[in-house]
């Protein structure tokens, strides 16, 4: 029988094991599909409080680890495949076993979604970047493109403007999801260039190992060109990862869960912590603070309960 376990092991999962560990919960943390989170894809972090010159995404995440893993952290590789909420203690079917826990933590996070292009994939954190916010800086006075057609797309080429010299939004129809007032800002920004109906085929040059530009398909003439680009970035959208917990804890439409005050979920000893319930901020250090929050939540919800 488990205190404490928590699930995922990015930010927002290792500040809770980190507290939850200094707490005495000796907590158990599932890596998951995506060990070290997000901050495992990018490379410099430079807006991670403590760290003047930046510190490396996989080295902070690793320092988080080393740190829990001080206090008393126990981390297994693999995934939740199946979980029971219905009654307490909680049932969690990890890579084939069945473990109890009186808490859970769920800092599962949420992936962001990809092209699925192998050029892509081999080229992320090489030019190839979801997160505008953590890697546009790399890109003053250089071509960037950005594709989406929806908010985040918009807040996302706006925000790059800032750093490169031009930018293109590629998007693959000419009606946009985006809000007015954040399509109509993106419209008026002289340094965004649109390009509808196009899709991205192809990211160069993954023998070079860095983005040089894209082959592009116009999908009403089938034209097909290539472009140069130095940062490529992907906003179509993120997708939480719950599916495990799909009718046994409260999410919105999209899957992201409902936070219910707090760190609390629809179900009382599950907590929230990070991208899964935070579909706003998203960034390193708000996903800490969810994941201190969440572990104190976990304590006194175990105090309260005679633990
Ligand atoms: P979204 O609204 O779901 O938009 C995703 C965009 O990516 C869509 O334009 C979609 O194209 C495109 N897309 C999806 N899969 C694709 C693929 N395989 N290839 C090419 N394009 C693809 O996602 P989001 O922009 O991340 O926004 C999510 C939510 O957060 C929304 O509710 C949004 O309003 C909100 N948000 C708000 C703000 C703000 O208000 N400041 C900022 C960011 C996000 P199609 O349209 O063709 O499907």
């Amino acid at each position: 029988m488990r205190n404490v376990i928590i699930i995922g092991s990015g930010c927002a999962g290792n500040t809770a094991a980190i507290y939850a560990g200094r707490a005495n919960l000796q907590p158990l943390v599932v890596s998951g599909h995506e060990a070290g989170g997000q901050l495992s894809l990018t490379t410099l972090v430079e807006n991670f409080p403590g760290f003047p010159e930046g510190i490396n995404g996989p080295d902070l995440v690793e320092n988080m680890k080393k740190q829990a893993q001080n206090f008393g952290a126990e981390y297994v590789d693999g995934v939740v495949l199946d979980a029971d909420l219905s009654k307490r203690p909680f049932r969690l079917n990890i890579e084939g076993n069945w473990t109890e826990t009186r808490t859970v933590i769920v800092a599962s996070g949420a992936s962001a979604r990809w092209l699925g292009l192998e050029s892509e994939q081999a080229l992320i954190g090489h030019g190839v970047s979801s997160c505008a916010t953590c890697d546009g800086f790399f890109y003053r006075d250089k071509k960037i493109m950005v594709v989406g057609g929806g908010d985040s797309a918009m807040e996302e080429a706006n925000f790059l403007t800032r750093f490169g010299r031009e930018v293109t939004l590629v998007h693959r129809r000419d009606e946009f999801r985006a809000s007015k007032i954040m399509l109509d800002r993106a419209r008026h920004n002289p340094k965004l260039k649109f390009l509808t109906n196009t899709v991205v085929e192809e990211v160069h040059d993954v023998a070079g190992k860095v983005v040089t530009g894209v082959r592009l398909r116009d999908l009403k003439t089938g034209k097909v060109w290539d472009q140069e680009v130095d940062g490529f970035f992907l906003a179509i959208g993120h997708i939480p990862n719950t599916k495990v917990f799909k009718g046994q804890i409260e999410t919105d439409a999209e899957g992201y869960i409902v936070s219910k005050g707090g760190a609390r979920t629809s179900v009382p000893g599950v907590f929230h912590a990070g991208d899964v319930e935070d579909r706003t901020y998203r960034q390193a250090i708000t996903a800490a603070g969810a994941g201190c929050r969440a572990a104190m939540e976990a304590e006194r919800f175990l105090e309260a309960e005679g633990h």
